[in-house]
């Protein structure tokens, strides 16, 4: 349950009433508590501080369109999306940071197309510990070195908690990887920053743990939390995963959280990038998030998906009518 509290109550009283009735405490617009769902009535104890309240069946709560029918806006730098925006942020960039010289000639891709997010794993969660593992620090400070000489916005991912700390102070965005979704140390770091959070549906999350994991993040204080489908596992082995597009539609009928679309990871060959994408973009979707290397095959991550900075640049401009199409416009 969701109880909005009076404005005459402070931060303290809020806090106070949060401890008593074993409920978070968020300042969103408002102070505001979220109880579990299980609670169907204002408590009697609360009922006097309340100006309004919420039920949900489940414990999809603040990011349910039941509490706030509008989608989220985010910054995402220079520019937003969700709220009345109408973009779709394209973020592109390497699967993997690999040097300076490979981000480098991302981040001036990007600037030629007019576009502003990077982005690049620095910590990889690979399935196999013989494969590379990401270049950690040195890979963020790369990122942070785009950022600045490019005024690009970040998008990086955290593996782990252990290093959630240096993930944050370097990155405009954290991305929180299809196997990292349920990490508690990860999902309660980003809880508690002010830097928006993109969170990865895991290959075999349903939809909604996958809003549990944002609730995570929304309940502990940080607003700024975004969705990604990026495939989910199937019976076809013929392709990596398979883009669930019914769970997008579902996303946006029932979420208030923007949502952004990998169709990289979901078809795991750069052959079905393209078309994937523009089918993404027709749904009318926040983002869209794309693998482009230098030189795909010597990539030291996914190689077979990521897009050659042609097709990249090929993609966006096919990608512009087709969002204009469905009221949006690629930024
Ligand atoms: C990635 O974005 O490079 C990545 C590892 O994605 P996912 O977590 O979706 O597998
Ligand atoms: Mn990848």
């Amino acid at each position: 349950m969701i109880i909005k509290l009076k404005s005459t109550l402070s931060g303290a009283q809020a806090e106070q009433l949060a401890a008593a009735h074993k409920a978070f405490h968020i300042f969103d617009g408002a102070h505001t508590l979220i109880t579990g769902s299980s609670m169907k009535e204002v408590p009697a104890g609360l009922v006097e501080h309340a100006d309004a309240s919420w039920v949900f069946p489940n414990d999809m709560q603040l990011a349910s369109r039941g509490y706030n029918p509008e989608t989220r806006t985010i910054n995402f730098g220079a520019t937003t999306i969700g709220g009345q925006s109408k973009h779709t942020v394209l973020i592109g960039g390497p699967c993997s940071v690999e040097s300076e010289e490979q981000i480098e000639s991302a981040a001036q891709l990007l600037k030629s197309l007019g576009l502003n997010t990077l982005r690049g794993g620095a910590y990889k969660p690979r399935t196999s510990p013989y494969s590379f593992q990401g270049m950690g620090l040195d890979g963020l400070k790369l990122l942070a070195k785009m950022r600045e000489r490019h005024g690009l916005t970040v998008i990086t991912e955290a593996r782990d908690a252990t290093h959630i700390d240096e993930i944050i102070e370097h990155t405009d965005i954290i991305q929180v990887g299809a196997k990292a979704m349920y990490d508690q140390g990860i999902l309660r770091a980003c809880a508690k920053i002010n830097k928006p959070v993109l969170i990865k549906r895991g290959f075999g999350t349903t939809l909604q743990e996958l809003v549990q994991a944002a609730e995570f993040v929304l309940s502990g204080g940080n607003q700024d939390v975004m969705v990604c489908e990026r495939g989910i596992r199937t019976f076809e082995t013929g392709t990596r995963f398979t883009l669930d597009l019914c769970g997008v539609a579902w996303l946006k009928e029932h979420t208030n959280l923007p949502v952004i679309l990998d169709p990289s990871h979901a078809m795991g060959y750069a052959y079905g990038v393209a078309p994937l994408a523009k089918a993404c973009v027709a749904m009318g979707i926040d983002g869209l998030l794309i693998e482009t290397h230098p030189n795909p095959k010597v990539a030291k991550s996914d190689a077979s998906q990521q897009l050659t900075y042609e097709a990249f640049t090929q993609l966006y401009h096919e990608l512009k009518p087709v969002a204009a199409a469905v009221g949006y416009k690629i930024v």
